[in-house]
């Protein structure tokens, strides 16, 4: 059973990486449990290290690239206000901001902030595509 499980996260992992590696030239990524390290993160790693590394290979090996992010301020950054008086409270609660009231999930204030660091830069370009 154990096995049959891996083996189907394998086959998933490959066939993902490979459709991303073929329709985009450059990726952002950001890993999560890195940046919650110093908070505090129970997510099972279900063998992202693996599926970045794959990817990553992957990229390369068509000529794209993938770029990690890995700010602190993409974390604790509010994506509303820009400000930094953020609380966390807990990888599964959420992120409370304490200068506007924003709350949000925080992939989603993650994912927010990561395409306003994008829009800032010249990699916007390239994302786009
Ligand atoms: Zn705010």
């Amino acid at each position: 059973m154990h096995h049959k499980r891996a083996a189907a996260l394998k086959s998933m992992r490959h066939e993902i990486t490979s459709q991303l590696a073929s329709r985009f030239r450059s990726l952002v990524v950001t890993d999560l449990r890195r940046l919650l390290a110093s908070a505090q993160s129970d997510e099972p790693s279900l063998g992202v290290d693996d599926f970045l590394k794959q990817l990553s290979y992957k990229m390369q090996w068509r000529g794209g690239e993938l770029n990690f992010a890995h700010t602190p301020e993409l974390l604790y950054g509010c994506s509303q206000c820009g400000g930094s008086q953020t609380s966390i409270r807990g990888s599964s609660e959420g992120l409370r901001c304490n200068a506007c009231g924003f709350e949000s999930p925080l992939e989603a204030n993650v994912a927010q902030n990561l395409i306003k660091l994008l829009e800032r830069s010249e990699l916007a370009e390239h994302v786009k595509a």
